[in-house]
Parts: C-alpha cells; structure tokens; sequence
C-alpha cells in the first residue's frame, strides 16, 4: 500500500491508475463505520484511495478541532488490513491557498438542521471534498448514510458541478447495543456511552411505532423524545430524502434525524425509512 502526503505524488499515481477508482474521504480515527465503506469500495472498484485530513473549515470557532483524535499509524494499519491501494494524508496548507473562490452550502439545505446549528459547517465540507474530487478525480466515492445531510448535499454538489463522479451512500454501522459508530465516541465516558443508547433506541422506538401504522411525524417526535428523556436533544426532525421537512412518514422516502449532547460531544444519527 502507497502512502502519499502531496498532492503531486497522489496525482502522480492516480495517472497511471487503470480502471475504476473508489475513493473514501475521512477525517481518520477510523473505526467499522470507515472500514465499510472502504469495504465497499475495495469490492466495487479496481483501485481504492482513502484520504485521513482533519479538514479545518469544517469546524466552527469553539468545536473540537484542536482535540479531534489522531490516530495515524493504526488508520494506516487498517487500511492496509482493507486493501487499500493508496492512503493520502495530505496537510492543511497544501490544500488551503491564500485567495480562493468562496464555496458555500446552496441557503435552503446547507443551512437547515445541521447546517443550522454549525453555520458554515457544510460550506467547509463542500471546500474539501470539491477539492479531493479535483486531486483524486474518483470513479465512486463513498459516504456514510449516517452523515445525512452531507451525502445529501455532496450528491447536490457533483449533479450541480457537473462531475463525473458516483456518489455511494453506505449504511450506518452500529455497536451491539445499538450506538452508532463515530470518532466522536472516543471523547465519551463510561457513563455518557450508556446515556447516548437512548439515542439509537430512540430511533428503534420509532420504528416500532411505525410498524403499528404511527406514521404522523408529530408523534413519531413525541414518543422519541419521550426515550430521551432528561437528555440535551438538539433536534429530533423528519424529512423526505430531499431534506423538505414532511408531516407524515412517506415509506422509502423518509429520513429521522436525532441529534443530542452526551457529556459535551454532540453526537447524531438517523433512521431512513
Ligand atoms: P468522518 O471521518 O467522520 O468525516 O467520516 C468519514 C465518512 O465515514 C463519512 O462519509 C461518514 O458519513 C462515514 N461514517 C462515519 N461514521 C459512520 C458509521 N457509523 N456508519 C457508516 N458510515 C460512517
């Protein structure tokens, strides 16, 4: 497996790649989450590169940029373990010029829900992965399902840029338990880990509740709130896959979105019906 951390070694081998290439975008700490989408890619493509860059501009003043875990001699570990072909880990001032042309998230869904709450968080994710496009120029690239609103808006992004790129959403691995899996799960004690199933189970509640025909989103909200109960939910939202807020639950086209604070880390997940 290649190791690269410029962008002309990285584009130097991309040259001479033949077939299709399967990219993975991460910020590292990799956990099962990562590893299926790379899965999925090392199966689906005849090369894999999967990129580890903590992105800066993603992060708002006062987020956990700073302490955001590095875990660089395992990720490369794992990815060797996956198949990986390549790993880049390119750094913050190769990527970022001085003057650059402003991206930012389309207003209606970049700054709805997540966008929201992290104003400007989407128009750093849309920089960066506009930019690994240009430095990998993929065949597919792979984005996790948990992740939502970002896969949303990247599929947004290539159709309205016009790049030939496919877009794979993969589903969201979970612990045994139920919790989904984040490198954020890292900052959580013991205690915080317990407090958080309430999310996970918040959205099993809501599909069980869906079984017995409960498809009116107000009480859908009502009974996952009612499971998280004394915990600091952010929001609790339901959506079409379009991200346009609905009333009533459409079958496979619909999205819960449940995020909360457990302990200080702002932890999210989602159901797709
Ligand atoms: P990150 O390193 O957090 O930026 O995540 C990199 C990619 O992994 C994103 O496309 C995420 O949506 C995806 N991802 C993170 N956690 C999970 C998970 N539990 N299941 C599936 N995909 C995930």
């Amino acid at each position: 497996m290649k190791i690269f951390k410029t962008i002309n070694e990285l584009k130097n081998y991309r040259k001479d790649c033949k077939g299709s290439v399967g990219f993975v975008p991460t910020m590292g700490a990799l956990h099962n989450g990562h590893l299926s989408l790379i899965k999925n890619s090392v199966e689906q493509n005849d090369k894999t590169i999967v990129s580890i860059f903590v992105n800066p501009t993603q992060f708002l003043p006062g987020e956990d940029l700073d302490i955001y875990p590095k875990r660089e001699l395992a990720d490369i570990k794992i990815c060797e373990l996956a198949g990986v072909d390549a790993v880049f880990i390119p750094n913050t001032k190769e990527i970022y010029g001085e003057i650059e042309p402003q991206i930012l998230a389309p207003n209606k869904k970049g700054y709805i829900l997540e966008g929201l709450k992290r104003p400007g968080h989407f128009d750093g994710v849309l920089r960066v992965v506009l930019k690994l496009f240009g430095i990998v120029n993929p065949t597919n690239a792979y984005f996790g399902k948990k992740d939502a609103q970002q896969l949303y808006l990247i599929k947004n992004m290539v159709n309205s840029f016009f790049l030939d790129i496919s877009i794979v959403g993969c589903e969201i691995v979970r612990e045994e338990d139920g919790l989904a899996l984040s490198s954020r799960n890292l900052y959580l004690s013991l205690e915080d880990r317990t407090e958080a199933l309430k999310i996970s189970k918040s959205l099993k509640v809501a599909s069980q509740a869906m079984i017995k025909g409960v498809f009116d989103c107000k009480k859908i909200k009502k009974i996952m709130s009612e499971t998280m109960e004394n915990m600091d939910i952010e929001y609790i939202e339901i959506v079409d896959r379009d991200f346009n807020k609905i009333d009533k639950i459409i079958l496979k086209n619909s999205i819960i979105l449940v995020v909360a604070i457990v302990g200080g880390t702002r932890l999210i997940d989602n159901l797709w019906i």
